[in-house]
């Protein structure tokens, strides 16, 4: 199965919008260039608007939202409804580590907010992972396991290839302590592409798209792209350096030939 390589950026809670602006200006002409993946930034909301003016997604690079809640709209302050981020992006991470362990998140909030994404026409991109005392229990495949059945759960299969899965395990997530290609490549393919299987049906799972995240750099980029398994990289603090997500974006069209 052909699956295009997707490379994101998860800009976090960094940048502001002139700032963005800055780092867009360096990224965009680089990255034009490459058009065998699928390139996607993903800042702070705040510059969302900026930088879809910037970037006109019609030059192959997406933009994305970091989160969104799951409801359409209504009563709940602070929070950006699938239709809001819609207006401005095409995709939308989902169950960031980052929110699971500090904000709450739940897989069955991390459900909801699927089905809002799908009904909304995103792609979204949904982090799984487990933590240091998971993988130092050997609970990795268990956790993951329950992640993909528990997050992935009543979804469409006509609408489960247009969702790309991250995973991303948490002890590898801006620690400088990568996992190693065939560790991240053994549980995409023995653990989340065999879960997508058993929930959306063999040629459905082979058509979704699994990343891997945690510490990718422009050094690491290549081993993990080399992978079977592996279509491309949610990338975090690297993506804040214009040369470095270029570096990573070029390996994963590099692993294509
Ligand atoms: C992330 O937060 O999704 C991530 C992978 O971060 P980093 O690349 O910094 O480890």
């Amino acid at each position: 199965m052909n699956r295009k390589p997707l490379v994101a950026g998860n800009w976090k809670m960094n940048k502001t919008a002139a700032e963005a602006r800055e780092l867009v200006s360096k990224l965009s002409a680089p990255l034009r260039e490459i058009t065998d993946v699928e390139k996607v930034l993903c800042p702070p909301f705040m510059s969302i608007p900026a930088m879809h003016a910037l970037l006109d997604t019609s030059h192959g690079i997406g933009l994305g939202a970091q989160n969104m809640h799951w409801e359409e709209k209504g009563a709940f302050t602070g929070e950006i409804a699938a239709n809001m981020v819609k207006e401005f992006c095409n995709y939308i991470i989902l169950g960031h580590s980052e929110r699971r362990a500090y904000f709450g998140e739940s897989d069955e909030t991390v459900n909801r907010k699927l089905r809002a994404a799908l009904k909304f026409d995103l792609i979204p991109i949904v982090c799984v992972g487990e933590t240091l005392d998971q993988y130092e229990s050997g609970l990795t495949a268990e956790v993951v396991r329950r992640q993909i059945k528990q997050g992935f759960a009543e979804i469409d299969s006509a609408a489960a290839s247009r969702i790309v899965v991250a995973y991303e395990p948490v002890w590898a997530i801006g620690t400088g302590k990568a996992s190693s290609g065939e560790n991240a490549n053994a549980v995409h393919g023995k653990v989340i592409r065999p879960a997508l299987s058993e929930l959306f049906g063999e040629n459905n799972a082979q058509a979704i798209r699994i990343l891997y995240g945690g510490s990718v750099t422009a050094s690491n980029a290549s081993e993990f792209f080399a992978m079977s398994d592996i279509d491309g990289a949610l990338v975090g603090s690297a993506s804040l350096k214009a040369d470095e997500f270029v570096a990573i974006t070029k390996a994963a069209q590099a692993s294509m030939r």
